[in-house]
């Protein structure tokens, strides 16, 4: 994948906030509607400001699809979000990742051969046709690109439901990567049997396999995760349960079942959003996703207590935060040089299908 990235030079590293922040503004005066800056709900709150959009990865996905004047397409968030905008936009618009060192581990916990191998292997057992692969959108481009040449495609927290639904209406199987608890939470919501539903063990040699467990599985899960959520822990819930029975519960999918189970709400960060700006004045809600977001809410709705589900853990997602102001001056002010995000073209087109299959059933 191309990145044109620059280091940052030190005189935006000792620019001023208030300065770096006129400047952003004046860059987007400059450009007008030729420019669109996205940021995702973990960005740093002065990063949200200086964004025309902030969203989930899905709303993003979409925004970045639908917004054809837009030439460059600055997305303040991680490697993966940029990488589906580059490859949902056209030709003539250029995407950037405003700190090119925002990756997100948990994509990185599925390195593509050995998605490959491990489908290979499971296809070969079962046969072919049976099973269709869905890709979280934290996946790279590469694994985007094999998901839409297999048949199948993309999901994000808030439409792997209607994902699967789309995909048991074609296919008897679902193999879904990375993110293992986002996989089994949506497999629990459709109803799907816990024996009918097989964590993959990359440590296992494959020859151990049951191969009836296989056989009888509906969903075949990776083992990647996000170290950010595995941080909430049933007990964290148990206490508000027990010290305070008011306390409303809302978590991301990407928490483990432990968790998901035992909340009062589970989903994207927009649906957390949405569930706390319409929760009623004076309601006090714990909220299980990274630490940016739950700050924000908390100073957007002072007539609410908004906290940490656990705020003992610190769940921040260190990649987030790595885009700055200064990062993002630099780049709208360098916009020849800087951070674009190249998606090579042969990859583009199988990751395309995949992600238009995931537009087209929804959010
Ligand atoms: P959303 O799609 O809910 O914004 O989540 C993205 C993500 O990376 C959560 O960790
Ligand atoms: Fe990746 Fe987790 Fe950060 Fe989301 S919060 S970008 S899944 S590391």
């Amino acid at each position: 994948m191309g990145y044109g990235s620059v280091a940052l030079p030190d005189r935006y590293r000792v620019a001023s906030e208030s300065e770096l922040a006129e400047r952003i503004r004046a860059a987007k005066r400059n450009f007008g509607n030729r420019l669109l800056v996205l940021t995702h709900h973990y960005q740093r709150v002065e990063i949200v400001r200086m964004g025309d959009c902030v969203g989930d990865s899905y709303g993003l996905a979409k925004t970045a699809a639908q917004s054809p004047d837009a030439e460059y397409v600055a997305f303040c968030g991680v490697r993966f979000m940029a990488e589906a905008a580059d490859i949902l936009c056209k030709s003539n618009q250029r995407v950037y990742l405003p700190n090119p060192e925002a990756g997100c581990p948990m994509a990185d916990m599925a390195p593509a051969e050995q998605v490959y191998n491990v489908w290979d292997a499971i296809e070969k057992d079962l046969g072919p046709g049976r099973m269709v692969p869905i890709s979280y959108m934290n996946t790279s481009a590469e694994l985007k690109a094999f998901t839409g040449k297999k048949d199948g495609l993309i999901c994000t927290s808030s439409n792997a439901a209607a994902a699967f639904k789309w995909a048991f209406n074609r296919f008897d199987k679902i193999f879904f990567f990375p993110d293992q608890h986002l996989g089994r939470n949506t497999a629990n919501k459709l109803g799907i049997p816990e024996d009918q539903i097989l964590l993959f063990d990359l440590e296992e040699a494959y020859e151990h396999l049951d191969r009836k467990r296989l056989e009888k599985a509906k969903v075949i899960l990776w083992p990647g995760y996000c170290y950010v959520h595995s941080k909430f822990k049933p007990e964290h819930i148990d206490h508000w349960r027990e010290t305070d029975g008011r306390v409303k519960i809302v978590v991301h999918p990407e928490c483990s079942e432990e968790v998901a189970d035992r909340a009062d709400a589970v989903g994207s960060t927009s649906f957390i959003v949405d569930y706390v700006e319409k929760a009623p004045s004076g309601s006090a809600i714990a909220i299980g996703t990274e630490l940016n977001l739950v700050h924000r809410l908390a100073i957007t709705n002072r007539d609410k207590k908004i906290f940490e589900l656990s705020d003992d853990s610190c769940p921040m997602c260190a990649n987030m935060f790595r885009t700055t102001l200064a990062d993002l001056c630099f780049t709208l002010e360098n916009l020849e040089t800087a951070n674009r995000v190249v998606v090579k073209e042969d990859i583009k087109v199988d990751a395309k299908i995949a992600l238009e299959r995931m537009l087209e059933v929804g959010g």
